[in-house]
């Protein structure tokens, strides 16, 4: 079959033969999707050549930005080499073993081990597994409930979903017992009349012990969290939070597991979330960031205090095919190659980082933006019809989405959570790009202000 060449037919082949993740594919059929045929740094270019500024890293995931041809020799000369064996029974291979040691190296100091997935979602329901197996050994079985925060996304798979505390979501899943939803840190949104950010922080942080107390600690399993909740409309918590977490996880007898799809591999300003935070994880999350995108890869790190139970355990009977997969193992190690060199971490904390914030912060002045938070590279504007009041729209969602078409017009991919527009640009954001970026987020700002008077 020849691909047809101009957008109509690209769109009506599309609307044909596409079932879309987390869209409405009829609406978006009448409508007709955006075909995006190339993309370079932080540019995004579609098949009527318009360029869009990709204020999402894709689905925050291309940290080092498109076009990085090393990544792209890398995967070709693995494939070339080595395209597919499996790391099942006894075998493994060199992409395996050196990613595997270099994720050692560059995790906190308890982490030197990982399970190899080929996605957040499967390193979700790898982590339900790995808990729940390391209390079976350690002979305490009824020890099964996750606790979870609202709003929380885990992932897309069954297990991840019930992780995850989207209700939408909920709503058209098949739920598993023993997965129980907290509030989440979102003060803007959550917090009482007067209450203060810090006041809000520890209050929240504190449901994580009132529900170790309702449901009894010999039945908690773990507990799951974002360092910053990203889908869930980048909520950076309050200071206060954190630090209250830390507190009980450490003095309970529950496993820790951060998960870091979105805020791993250096968006926060350092190489994890916990680290910016100051947690002290059993389990951490990972995938997207791994490879910038290039290949589809996730893993569990996990930390010596549990790998030295399962270890006692025998057999874990859980993997996936591509269980770290060679090409996308290579992906990564030339990814982080990358990031390492062009030390682009602590280019997030000393410099793209604040020089972003700086920019972005003004936005707050806006007369429809409730509030603006940024922490290294990633950013929120609420949108409210009331700022003093911290009020919101009537119709949860319409002003964000008419926000959010009007930043595509203007050239700026931001994505709208609610009312909530949010960003994660590359880390590579240059700081011409960031006040390019800025400006067409104030246009947007200005153009839906226009559009609701
Ligand atoms: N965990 C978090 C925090 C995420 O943001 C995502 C995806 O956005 C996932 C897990 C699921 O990852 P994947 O889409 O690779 O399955």
């Amino acid at each position: 079959m020849t691909l047809p060449k101009t957008t109509a037919e690209l769109r009506a082949l599309d609307a044909a033969h596409h079932l879309h993740p987390f869209s409405d594919t009829k609406a978006l059929n009448a409508e007709g999707s955006r075909v995006i045929v190339k993309a370079d740094g932080v540019w995004l270019t579609d098949s009527d050549g318009n360029r869009y500024l990709d204020g999402m890293s894709g689905l925050w995931c291309v940290n080092v930005g498109y076009g990085r041809e090393e990544i792209a020799d890398a995967v070709s000369k693995q494939l070339r080499e080595l395209p597919y064996y499996n790391t099942f029974f006894k075998t493994t291979h060199t992409p395996a073993i050196e990613l595997a040691a270099k994720l050692a190296e560059l995790t906190p100091p308890q982490f030197n081990r990982v399970f190899f997935t080929g996605s957040g979602s499967e390193s979700n329901d790898t982590v339900i597994r790995l808990v729940r197996r390391y209390w079976d050994i350690k002979e305490k079985p009824e020890k099964k409930v996750i606790i979870s925060r609202r709003n929380a996304y885990h992932g897309s798979t069954v297990g991840a979903a019930n992780l995850g505390g989207m209700a939408p979501m909920h709503a058209q899943n098949v739920a598993i017992p023993g997965v129980v939803h907290i509030a989440q840190p979102y003060w803007w949104g959550e917090a009482r009349q007067g209450e203060t950010p810090d006041e809000f922080g520890l209050r929240t942080a504190q449901a994580l012990e009132a529900t170790i107390d309702a449901l009894g600690e010999d039945r908690i399993a773990a507990f799951i969290a974002e360092p910053i909740q990203g889908a869930g409309g980048v909520i950076v918590p309050p200071a206060t939070y954190w630090p209250e977490i830390a507190r009980i996880c450490r003095e309970r007898d529950i496993l820790f597991v951060s998960d870091e799809v979105i805020c791993g591999f250096g968006r926060t300003g350092k190489w994890f979330g916990c680290e910016t935070f100051g947690t002290h994880p059993d389990l951490l999350v990972m995938a997207k960031g791994i490879t910038s995108g290039y290949m589809p890869l996730g893993g569990v790190m996990v930390a010596d205090r549990v790998v030295d139970v399962l270890l006692e355990g025998g057999d874990f009977n859980h993997g996936y095919t591509y269980s770290g997969h060679p090409a996308a193992c290579a992906a990564a190690l030339a990814n982080l190659a990358i990031m390492q060199r062009e030390k682009l971490v602590e280019r997030v904390a000393d410099d793209i980082g604040p020089y972003l914030k700086a920019r972005w912060s003004t936005l707050a002045e806006h007369p429809l933006v409730g509030e603006a938070p940024m922490l290294g590279m990633v950013g929120a504007l609420e949108l409210t019809p009331d700022k003093a009041g911290r009020r919101k729209f009537p119709e949860v969602g319409k002003v964000g989405t008419l926000a959010r078409d009007f930043s595509f017009k203007n050239g700026l991919v931001m994505r709208a959570v609610r009312d909530r527009l949010i960003i994660a640009p590359p880390l590579v954001l240059s700081h011409g790009e960031a006040d390019e970026l800025v400006a067409r987020a104030r246009k947007t700002l200005d153009d839906s202000w226009t559009e609701l008077k």
